[in-house]
């Protein structure tokens, strides 16, 4: 499979660091009900046809790309920065990750 960085170009998927569902990126605000929290963590559809996921671009450029592909003909049908969704794509998941090994300690 070939993913298309918006930074690097066409590049090989094992530059890329598969995160998950593109929903990941749109992390709850810390007083959301626990249903909502529930939601976020657990619950994942998994859908034949078009889905959303995060990359990241390990060994190019270390962007997060979030990309449009298509799990029944494995069709990619865009890519764009995760910075560049509306609203700005949130907390990229490498700093969620930090900011829970940060409240750990
Ligand atoms: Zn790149």
């Amino acid at each position: 499979m070939r993913i298309t960085c918006p930074l690097c170009g066409d590049r090989d998927r094992r530059e890329f660091y598969y995160y998950g569902d593109a929903v990941y990126a749109d992390r709850p605000a810390e007083d959301a009900a626990f249903e909502t929290w529930d939601d976020y963590l657990h619950l994942r559809d998994n859908p034949a046809g078009e889905t959303r996921d995060l990359w990241y671009h390990e060994l190019g450029c270390s962007a997060w790309i979030e990309v449009t592909r298509n799990t029944v003909t494995h069709e990619v049908l865009s890519t764009r920065l995760l910075t560049d969704r509306a609203g700005g794509g949130g907390a990229t998941p490498g700093k969620s990750a930090a900011k829970g090994k940060e409240r750990a300690k």
